[in-house]
C-alpha cells in the first residue's frame, strides 16, 4: 500500500530570534540553553578563544540552534529578523585576561561596537554581559550599582575592567543616542558545570587540585572575600532582566560572602579530599571583598539566588570529576 503522502504546510516560524555571542562559553552556553528550553532560535557566535565546543555540541541538530566561529570584533552580517543580541563574548578569568590583554580589550570595545550596531539595524533589544570587576577593589561594601569603582587603569586587571566600562558606556550611549533598547546586567563570580578546569579562576582551581590529591592554593592570606552564584541562578536573573523594561545596569549574584580560606576548606570537605592548603602570592590588584547587593534585582526582577552553595557544587564537583576521568 502507498504510503500516504503528508502535506507539506511550509511553517513560518514567530520564534523570537537571539544572537549570543560567546555561545560556546561557560555563561553563553547555557544561556543558549535556556533561551531554546524558553522556544528562542538561538544563533551562537563564538571564536573558541576561550569558548570550547564541547559546551554546545550537545546542540548539534538541534533545528532552533546555529552556530557561526567568528571573531566578534569583525563585522557581524546576519540575514533576516533578530530581535535579542546577549553580548557575552569575552575572556573572563584573570589568567585569560593576563594572557589576552588586546582580545579582551578589542571585544569589550569593538566586540560591543560590533554587537549593538547589529541591535541597532536589527531593532533588537541589546544585552551586556557586564562584570562586578567594573567595581574594581571596590571602597563600599557590598557593592550596589550607584557605586562608582576604584580601578586601576593601568594594573593587570584594567584590560578586563576597562573594556567592560567602556561597554557599558557604548551601550548608553546607543541607548541614550539612537534609542536602542539596551539591558546591563554585573555579573558576580558564578560556578557551575562547563567552567575550563584549567581557567584559572578560584572554583575550577580548587575543585580540581582537591580531587587530584594536589595542595589548594590559597592566594594571600586568604582573607579576601567572595560570594558565589550557581550559573542556573544567574542565568535566570538575566534572562528576567533582559525581558524587564529596566535599562540601568543590575547586580546578579549570590549575596552569601566567605573568604577564599573559608572556601578552599569547603571544597576539601565537599570533595572529601585530603589535599592541604598552601599560600601563593596575592596577585596585583585582587579585589579585597566582593558581595553584591542585590536589592535591585529584588525589587524589579523579583529575583534572588535559590541554589546553596553545598548543592552547586555537588554538580560542580560531578561534572569536573567526569571531565578529569575522561
Ligand atoms: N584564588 C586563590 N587561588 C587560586 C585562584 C584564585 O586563592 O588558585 C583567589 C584569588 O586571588 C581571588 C579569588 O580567589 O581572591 C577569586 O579569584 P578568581 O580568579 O576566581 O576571580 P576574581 O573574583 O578574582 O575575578
Amino acid at each position: 500500500m502507498a504510503a500516504k503522502k503528508k502535506k507539506k504546510t511550509k511553517k513560518t516560524s514567530k520564534k523570537p530570534v537571539s544572537v549570543v555571542t560567546g555561545a560556546a562559553g561557560f555563561l553563553g552556553s547555557h544561556l543558549a540553553d535556556l533561551l531554546l528550553k524558553k522556544g528562542h532560535r538561538v544563533i551562537g557566535i563564538d571564536n573558541f578563544v576561550t569558548g570550547r565546543v564541547e559546551n554546545i555540541d550537545h546542540l548539534a541538530g538541534n533545528g532552533d540552534f546555529r552556530f557561526i566561529q567568528q571573531d566578534v570584533t569583525e563585522f557581524l552580517f546576519l540575514q533576516g529578523d533578530v530581535n535579542h543580541v546577549w553580548h557575552f563574548a569575552s575572556p573572563a578569568s584573570p589568567i585569560d585576561y593576563a594572557h589576552l590583554p588586546i582580545q579582551t580589550l578589542k571585544v569589550g570595545s569593538l566586540g560591543t561596537h560590533k554587537a549593538l550596531g547589529l541591535a541597532k539595524e536589527k531593532g533588537a533589544r541589546f544585552f551586556l554581559a557586564s562584570t562586578s570587576e567594573i567595581y574594581g577593589d571596590p571602597l563600599i561594601h557590598p557593592q550596589n550599582e550607584d557605586y562608582w569603582g576604584n580601578v586601576s587603569t593601568i594594573g593587570p586587571r584594567g584590560c578586563y575592567d576597562e573594556s567592560k566600562r567602556f561597554a557599558e558606556a557604548l551601550a548608553m550611549a546607543y541607548h541614550r543616542e539612537h534609542k536602542v533598547e539596551t539591558r546591563i546586567v554585573r555579573i558576580f563570580n558564578t560556578y557551575g558545570p562547563r567552567m575550563r578546569l584549567k581557567d584559572g579562576r578560584v572554583v575550577p582551581a580548587f575543585v580540581s587540585q582537591a580531587l587530584e590529591g594536589k595542595p589548594i592554593t590559597v592566594f594571600g592570606d586568604g582573607s579576601q572575600t567572595r560570594s558565589f552564584c550557581y550559573c542556573s541562578d544567574l542565568i535566570d536573573g538575566i534572562y528576567r532582566l533582559m525581558m524587564s523594561d529596566y535599562d540601568l545596569p543590575v547586580n546578579i549574584g549570590n549575596p552569601n560572602e566567605m573568604t577564599i580560606l573559608e572556601f578552599a576548606q569547603e571544597i576539601i570537605r565537599a570533595t572529601s579530599s585530603k589535599s592541604r592548603i598552601i599560600r601563593k602570592p596575592l596577585p596585583t590588584d585582587d579585589p579585597k571583598q566582593r558581595k553584591p547587593d542585590i536589592t535591585r534585582a529584588k525589587s524589579i526582577l523579583k529575583w534572588r539566588p535559590k541554589v546553596k552553595l553545598a548543592d552547586g557544587l555537588e554538580r560542580t564537583i560531578d561534572y569536573f570529576k567526569r571531565r578529569i576521568e575522561s
